[in-house]
């Protein structure tokens, strides 16, 4: 199921030039009704069903049915979103509540290594990674061999 913006809930970013929504969706799918200032997806059946909008969504608004192999049917599942952790909360059809908290980073933020510690060899047409050949713990010449 695609997508759904609760109209309750959303409050269309409080008027800010692009919504979150509009931002974060691969699809370009969500829109914003200005008359109503609430957003919508205007192309459901175009919906990945990635969840970004769903997460990236500060007043909670935007439901997609969670997949089926970590929730029943009839059960509606919830993102609350920290700088280092993402917990999610599954509302089960008898009411029942289970919540699940995982790590999203492994270092503070803003601190990410984005060599990760490899030194680049500075040509960007090198068909190696920046890690080969000595991230791969083996002598290339020697594969296959
Ligand atoms: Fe509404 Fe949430 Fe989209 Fe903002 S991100 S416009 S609050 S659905
Ligand atoms: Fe776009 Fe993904 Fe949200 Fe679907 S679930 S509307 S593809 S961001």
């Amino acid at each position: 199921m695609p997508s759904f913006v609760n109209p309750e809930k959303c409050d269309g970013c409080k008027a800010l030039d692009k919504t979150a929504c509009q931002y974060v969706c691969p699809n370009d799918l969500m829109t914003l009704d200005k008359g109503t200032m609430k957003a919508f997806n205007r192309e459901p059946e175009m919906c990945w069903e990635c969840y970004s909008c769903v997460k990236i969504c500060p007043t909670q608004a935007v439901e997609v049915r969670g997949y089926a192999d970590f929730m029943p049917m009839g059960a509606t599942v919830s993102p609350m979103v920290s700088t280092d952790s993402i917990m999610w909360t599954v509302k089960f059809r008898n009411g029942t509540l289970k919540r699940f908290k995982f790590p999203t980073r492994t270092t503070p933020e803003g601190t990410a290594e984005p060599s990760g510690g490899w030194e680049s060899k500075g040509d960007i047409n090198d068909q190696l990674l920046i890690s080969e050949p000595d991230g791969l713990g083996t002598d290339l010449f020697t594969l296959g061999k």
